[in-house]
């Protein structure tokens, strides 16, 4: 699969500080921050610092140390936001996925019973 990365999507302008955004935690390779329109009290998106479409972009082209970076960058904000209940994470791709935009990110929601998901 060919996958092109649009670097004028909403987060690549959030990564080359042209649009503000409530970060969370930032790393070598990975940036987290608040969504814009939460849809549960905890709901931080994460993303590489890398131009990689979607999450099978991601798991295919980047590096050990980008993959290593991001996974553990999860793994923090799930231990610094309100999350020991439970957590669900997520990743959109694609028209069928309903991606809104085209830069690999992770959805964190968490902080009230999210209810079943899957259709
Ligand atoms: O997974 P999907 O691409 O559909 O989700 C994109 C997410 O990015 C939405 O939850 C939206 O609220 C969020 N967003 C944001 N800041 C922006 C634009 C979108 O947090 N400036």
């Amino acid at each position: 699969m060919r996958f092109d990365y649009d670097d004028q999507n909403i987060f690549a302008k959030i990564l080359r500080g042209e649009i503000p955004n409530k970060t969370v935690l930032e790393t070598e390779h990975t940036l987290a921050f608040e969504d814009i329109a939460p849809q549960a009290p905890v709901h931080v998106l994460v993303i590489p610092k890398g131009a990689y479409v979607s999450y099978d972009h991601f798991a295919r082209d980047a590096s050990d140390a980008e993959i290593l970076d991001f996974t553990r960058a999860v793994a923090r904000i799930c231990e610094e936001a309100d999350v020991e209940a439970g957590f669900r994470a997520i990743s959109n791709a694609r028209a069928h996925g309903v991606q809104e935009v085209p830069h690999f990110h992770v959805h964190i929601l968490g902080g009230r019973p999210l209810g079943r998901m899957l259709e």
